[in-house]
């Protein structure tokens, strides 16, 4: 039988996806068959979900949270978007809507923009983050969403979330904050990123990424269930009457193991994954720095660096999997599988190259 195990991480250096937890893994299998899609059905993962995103609400701030466990962070923002499209479309009869978000933004929402049929504004960044007043520019009386993203794909930057929330309010446009990655390390930092900081409508937070669940399980928040009326669908055949979701049938797998991994890591689990991880990207960004390589320094565990094609080639012939960033640099994600002995492996492999 073949099964993922610490072996096959050994050398994934720029992955979201990690080892789950045990007990992740163990509820998937328990779950293997269930369908959270058929709640009517399948009482016990539908009271799963709502466990889940009950917790998935305290990470973010959020008493009272609605929302559900998602495929993964492309849904819940393709969702984000839907919601505020069919809201301003309903409610102010939007004809032409527009979403704008940071350059940053992750290429999902490129996807939503595309799906949904709305025009997808991407604003310059300043110093890699979203630059609030660049965002206003384009905002004009079309705008049904304004996005910021706690924890970008490529450098870990965190946007100036309560600037873009204040922005998204005063043009009567809702606020989606883009926590997939970043949302299970933002609550030992010190950044305004979450609902009790911000005045935000809705946030992808992923428990299949630093959250250490199985793939699939990405999550959808929303401040009030009201939020979600704009997905609701009947659902004539079923047991219960509607769905918000986009699929149908869904993995009660990704959903048992979401709430196994927040039970058994949250919060003190992940603090400590947390920590360990900003310290290894801390340490290798130092040892990169130190080789002559040019860093941007990781403001969460995400390090970019300059290291030439040609030695990421190299590294990837020797089997380091290994990915670029848009403008090339090598990008490591220190995720709870990379260890600080990976890190030292990869860089005897980086010296001798060199
Ligand atoms: N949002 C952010 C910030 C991400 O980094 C990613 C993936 O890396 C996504 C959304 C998309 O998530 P998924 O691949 O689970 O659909």
């Amino acid at each position: 039988m073949q099964r993922a195990d610490p072996q096959d991480f050994a050398r994934v250096l720029s992955s979201m996806c990690t080892i789950p937890h045990p007990e992740a893994r163990a509820a998937a299998q328990r779950f293997l068959a269930t369908n959270p899609g058929d709640p009517g059905t399948y009482e016990t993962v539908a009271a799963l979900e709502a466990e889940a995103i009950e917790t998935l609400g305290r990470i973010a701030g959020l008493s009272d949270a609605a929302g559900y466990v998602a495929s993964g962070g492309t849904e819940a923002n393709i969702q984000a978007v839907r919601i505020a499209r069919n809201r301003a479309r309903d409610r102010d009869g939007v004809t032409d809507p527009n979403v704008v978000a940071p350059e940053s933004a992750h290429f999902s929402f490129t996807k939503a923009a595309d799906v949904l049929g709305i025009e997808l504004r991407r604003a310059p960044l300043r110093d890699y983050r979203a630059d609030a007043d660049a965002m206003a520019e384009f905002i004009d009386d079309q705008t049904v969403l304004v996005v910021g993203v706690a924890g970008t794909t490529e450098y870990g930057r965190v946007d100036p979330i309560p600037e873009i929330a204040a922005l998204a309010e005063a043009h009567d446009a809702l606020c989606h904050v883009d926590a997939a990655w970043g949302g299970f390390v933002l609550p030992f930092t010190d950044h305004d990123w979450n609902f009790e900081h911000a005045s935000i409508d809705t946030m992808t937070i992923d428990p299949h990424k630093m959250g250490q669940a199985v793939v699939p399980a990405g999550g959808l928040l929303a401040r009030s269930s009201e939020l979600l009326d704009p997905l609701a669908i009947d659902t004539p055949y079923l047991e219960s009457t509607g769905q918000v979701t986009l699929t149908g049938t869904r993995s009660g797998a990704g959903v048992a193991s979401a709430v196994a991994a927040m039970e058994a890591l949250w919060p003190d689990g992940y603090r400590t994954a947390a920590r360990t991880a900003q310290e290894n990207a801390e340490w290798f960004a130092t040892a990169l720095t130190e080789r002559g390589y040019d860093v941007v320094p990781p403001e969460l565990p995400l390090v970019a660096t300059d290291i030439p094609q040609s030695t990421i080639k190299k590294l990837r012939d020797r089997e380091w999997r290994v990915s670029k960033t848009g403008a090339g640099e090598l990008r490591v994600v220190m995720m709870p599988h990379v260890t600080r002995e990976m890190l030292r492996s990869f860089l005897d492999d980086l010296d001798r190259l060199d």
